[in-house]
């Protein structure tokens, strides 16, 4: 199992890359130079394209999302962070607190080869060796000149927004190779979205701030966020099931995308909430098109929504196979019963790559905390058919939450105080949205 999940790890982490940047990793055919990923002893890769092949060691306790970004950042030239020529206005090395005989991973990389790009020193770099890297147990080898970055250096959650500025900087990334779109409905913006609906007089879906039987805001600042008191309250999209009759349909529709990777795959994910009658539908269709000729497109139903109200906003992950180039359309159906809401999405987000295969989302997290119990998902199926379960286990020192996938152990998985997520606006809910992402079945 543990194989299984360093393989899952990687190729979730070769997905990051492509959302954040347009470096892209494919197996090798004849390349001269290669990477060979290999279970060796601990973690480690070269810096940059050094032999024709290099190895690049996911060891044991590496199977980590962003420990695997990182040995790949090294293969893609990246020094540690500590490595700057500058870095002694940013850190003090203690050399008498580390390890003796490892000093030479304190040394600084002259200014020619440092891996700066003109940005500044980044503390949350996911490059940056924490407070007591290689210490002979007498007390920290690194102290931040800021003493509030002393906690921040070493984290090992996500590539850190410097480091992703720096990639595309390097490699001169002008777009990344699997973000197609992401829509907040901020600032009042539809990102180009369309909407109708069969019925005169009623436009179908329409950006409110709140809508009536809920929700009362939209997904991303909720009422209990941490920055409450400096954000503006957000859009979203409502389509009302309260007015007009059976069978109205309002339909969302976004601009046209064109599927760029070979593989054909593609993740919708968005955020909803329903409050209207449990007979209400909202049906994810995709409408592809032959060629510039073809107006009216091909309808293939992808997904839907229906059943009961919902007390959070939710969020929902649809994949998609569109080989030509497709619209998104959601439509809200009027069901047969009473309704007093209806239908709201926000936060779209559209990407070239697979769906996760499971998700566990924590609503009132902050609440839910108190117990500091392990939570566990639904019960979710490999391809081959083992069932397991996702396990988040609150995490007091490091709010919010420990993360375990079936192999790991518990007591030995890093703290995760982010959201796991598609999304490059990465939206901080106070109800906790968490999302295990586990690709067991890939191939
Ligand atoms: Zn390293």
């Amino acid at each position: 199992m543990e194989e299984i999940n360093a393989k899952g790890v990687i190729l979730r982490a070769f997905d990051e890359y492509r959302l954040k940047s347009c470096i892209d990793f494919r197996p090798r055919n004849e390349e001269f130079y290669y990477i060979s990923v290999r279970k060796l002893n601990g973690c480690f890769s070269y810096v940059g394209r050094t032999l024709s092949g290099q190895q690049l060691s996911i060891g044991r306790f590496c199977d980590s999302m962003a420990t695997v970004q990182h040995e790949f950042l090294h293969a893609l030239g990246f020094f540690h962070e500590q490595s700057r020529y500058d870095r002694d206005d940013h850190v003090k090395i203690l050399f008498e607190n580390v390890e003796k005989g490892f000093e030479n991973n304190f040394e600084k990389v002259n200014k020619t080869d440092s891996t700066v790009s003109g940005l500044p020193y980044d503390y949350n770099s996911v490059m940056h060796y924490g407070s007591e890297a290689f210490s002979n147990g007498k007390g920290p080898t690194i102290v931040t000149k800021d003493p509030k970055f002393q906690d921040v250096i070493g984290q090992r959650q996500q590539l850190s927004p410097i480091d992703v500025k720096e990639l595309n900087r390097r490699y001169k990334c002008n777009s990344t190779t699997a973000f197609h779109m992401f829509c907040s409905f901020s600032n009042g913006s539809m990102c180009g979205m369309n909407t109708c609906s069969n019925t005169d007089n009623d436009s179908g879906w329409e950006m409110v701030k709140q809508a009536q039987g809920g929700p009362e805001t939209d997904h991303s600042t909720l009422p209990t966020a941490s920055s409450k008191n400096g954000t503006e309250e957000g859009y979203f999209m409502h389509a009302s099931t309260a007015r007009g009759e059976e069978g109205k349909t309002s339909r969302l529709e976004t601009k046209m995308m064109e599927p760029t990777r070979e593989c054909h795959v593609q993740c919708l994910q968005f955020y909803y909430y329903h409050s209207g009658n449990e007979s209400d539908i909202l049906n994810i269709w995709i409408r592809e098109f032959d060629d510039q000729f073809d107006s009216e497109g091909t309808r293939r139903l992808m997904g839907q929504i229906t059943g009961p109200q919902t007390s959070h906003w939710r969020i929902h992950h649809v994949s998609l196979n569109a080989t030509k180039n497709f619209q998104v359309e959601f439509e809200a159906r009027t069901g047969a019963g009473n309704s007093s809401g209806g239908f709201s999405i926000d936060d779209i987000n559209l990407s070239e790559i697979e769906c996760p295969h499971g998700s566990l989302q924590i609503d009132n997290y902050m609440e839910s905390n108190n117990n500091k119990s392990i939570i566990y998902s639904p019960r979710q199926y490999t391809i081959d058919g083992y069932a397991y379960h996702e396990s988040a286990l609150p995490c007091p020192e490091l709010a919010p939450v420990k993360i375990a996938h079936p192999p790991m152990d518990l007591d030995s998985g890093p703290c995760v105080p982010r959201i796991f997520g598609f999304s490059p606006a990465m939206v901080a809910s106070p109800a906790l949205t968490l999302l295990l992402a586990l690709m067991l079945s890939m191939p």
